[in-house]
C-alpha cells in the first residue's frame, strides 16, 4: 500500500471476512456503546435473564417483563383508538387495534421462551393510554359484556391470571370516575368481572410492600430479586419495612376539581435483581400548581425513596409536568426509557432536566419507543437519543451483573434487532 507521500507501508495480508469484521468493529467503536446487529432476530428469554420489553405501538404504554424464573408480568396496556394530528402513526400499522399488537407481541415473546400466559397485569393508573380507549364501535369480546381495547384485547390473546390496579374494588378514590374516562373504566370493570368469573383474581395495589409482585416459579434460585411497591394514591413507602405515609391532604371539604389528579394517583414500583435496579411510575408528575400545592409533587418523593437505578422510565411520557430536577437527581440512571406517542413526548423542559450534568454527572443514554418526527425540529435535544423508534428491550444478564439494550423493529412482527447497546456494567451500590 502506498501512502499519500509516497512511502511504502507494510500491511499484513488479511482475508475479506477479517476486513469486513474489522470495519464493523471500527464502525461500532465510533458509535460509542452501540453495536449494530441488523437482521438478527432477538434471542428467546432463558432462565436467569430478566427481560423488560417496552412495546412500541405509537398508541400508549405497555411493558412486558419476563422475570428470571419465568414469572411474567405486564405493566399497562394502553391503546388509543382516536386519530388526531398529535399522535404517532400506529406501529406496525393500522390494520389491527393497538391492543391486538400488544397481545400478539406478548404471545410471541412468551412462546419463544417456552412460557404461556401473563402471571400478573399491573395498571399504573386509570387512563386510556395505559388501559385502552373505549369506542362504541369496537368489537365485543367473545361471550359479550365488554369491548376489545388495550388490556381487554391483550387478555383475549394471552390469558392473564391476576390483575392489580390502584382502585379495586370500588374505584371511588379520590372520586368516582367521570367523563371522559367513565366509559372505558366501565368497560374495564365489566372485563374484570368477566375475568373473575373465569378464575382470575383482582387486587388493589399495596404501597410499601415487596410481596405483591413475587417470583412464582423458583424464588429461592434468585434471592436478590425484588419488586418494591413505592407509591399509589399518594400513599408512599417510607423506606422502613413496608411502612407508608400519606402525601395528599385530607380530601374532606376539598372541592372535587382540586382533588389529586389521576396522574398524581399513579402506582410506581422499583425492581431489583442483583446490582440492577429499575424504576417505572406511570404518569406521576412533579408540578405543584405553581407552588400553591407542594403535595402535588409526587414524583420527587417517589424517586427519593426509590434511590438510584440503572434504568428509569420517564414519568408521564416526558411531558412538561414531569422529569423534574428531584426525579433526575434521585434516580440518576444510566439509561432512560421514554414511552412516547404524542407530539409533546417529550417537552423541551423535561429533556433539559434529563440531560443536565448539574443534576448528576454520570453518562446517560435515552431511548424512546416512538418519537413524532416533528420533534427533531421542535425539540432539538431529541437528536441525542440513542434510539427514537422501536421496541426498547432491556436484557439483564443472569445475576444482575450487567445489562444491554436491544431495539427491535416495530415495522413488523419479525423480532428483528435494529441496534444493540451495551453491555452496561453495574457497580455495587
Ligand atoms: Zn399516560
Amino acid at each position: 500500500m502506498r501512502c499519500a507521500w509516497g512511502r511504502v507501508i507494510m500491511v499484513p495480508m488479511i482475508t475479506r471476512r477479517e476486513f469486513l469484521r474489522a470495519g464493523a468493529v471500527l464502525a461500532a467503536s465510533l458509535r460509542g456503546p452501540s453495536l449494530f446487529a441488523a437482521d438478527e432476530s432477538f434471542s428467546a428469554w432463558k432462565p436467569g435473564l430478566l427481560d423488560i420489553h417496552h412495546i412500541s405501538t405509537g398508541r400508549g404504554n405497555s411493558t412486558l417483563m419476563i422475570l428470571p424464573d419465568g414469572t411474567t408480568m405486564m405493566v399497562d396496556a394502553g391503546a388509543l383508538q382516536r386519530n388526531t394530528p398529535y399522535l404517532v402513526d400506529e406501529k406496525p400499522d393500522a390494520s389491527r387495534r393497538p391492543g391486538e399488537w400488544l397481545g400478539r407481541y406478548a404471545k410471541r415473546q412468551l412462546e419463544a421462551a417456552g412460557l404461556s400466559g401473563i402471571d400478573v397485569f399491573m395498571n399504573t393508573h386509570l387512563h386510556d393510554d395505559h388501559l385502552g380507549e373505549f369506542a362504541p364501535d369496537l368489537p365485543e369480546a367473545p361471550g359479550g359484556g365488554y369491548r376489545l381495547t388495550g388490556i381487554t384485547d391483550v387478555a383475549n390473546i394471552v390469558p392473564v391470571k391476576r390483575f392489580v390496579d390502584r382502585a379495586w374494588p370500588d374505584y371511588s378514590y379520590p372520586a368516582p370516575a367521570s367523563a371522559p374516562f367513565a366509559p372505558f373504566i366501565k368497560n374495564y370493570r365489566a372485563f374484570l368481572a368477566a375475568q373473575v368469573k373465569q378464575g382470575s383474581t383482582v387486587e388493589r395495589f399495596q404501597p410499601g410492600v415487596n410481596t405483591q409482585f413475587r417470583l412464582l416459579k423458583k424464588p429461592a434460585a434468585y434471592g436478590s430479586f425484588e419488586i418494591r411497591n413505592l407509591i399509589a394514591n399518594g400513599e408512599i413507602w417510607t423506606g422502613q419495612g413496608s411502612a407508608t405515609k400519606k402525601l395528599f391532604p385530607d380530601l374532606t371539604g376539598m372541592k372535587p376539581e382540586d382533588f389529586p389528579s389521576e396522574n398524581c394517583c399513579s402506582c410506581a414500583i422499583r425492581l431489583k435483581y442483583g446490582r440492577f435496579a429499575y424504576y417505572t411510575g406511570g404518569d406521576l408528575p412533579s408540578a405543584t400548581n405553581y407552588g400553591k400545592d407542594p403535595w402535588r409533587d409526587v414524583e420527587t418523593p417517589a424517586a427519593e425513596v426509590c434511590g438510584p437505578v440503572a434504568v428509569a422510565v420517564f414519568n408521564h411520557h416526558g411531558y412538561y409536568d414531569a422529569e423534574g430536577p428531584g426525579y433526575v437527581r434521585a434516580l440518576r440512571p444510566r439509561v432512560f426509557v421514554e414511552l412516547a406517542w404524542d407530539s409533546a413526548h417529550p417537552t423541551v423542559n423535561s429533556l433539559a432536566n434529563v440531560y443536565s450534568k448539574s443534576l448528576y454527572s454520570g453518562e446517560r443514554d435515552v431511548f424512546a419507543t416512538a418519537l413524532k418526527p416533528e420533534l427533531k425540529i421542535t425539540n432539538k435535544r431529541t437528536s441525542d437519543f440513542k434510539s427514537s423508534n422501536g421496541h426498547v428491550v432491556v436484557r439483564v444478564a443472569e445475576g444482575g451483573e450487567s445489562f444491554r439494550i436491544f431495539i427491535l423493529t416495530n415495522a413488523d412482527e419479525s423480532n428483528r434487532i435494529t441496534a444493540t447497546f451495551g453491555p452496561y456494567p453495574l457497580r455495587s451500590s
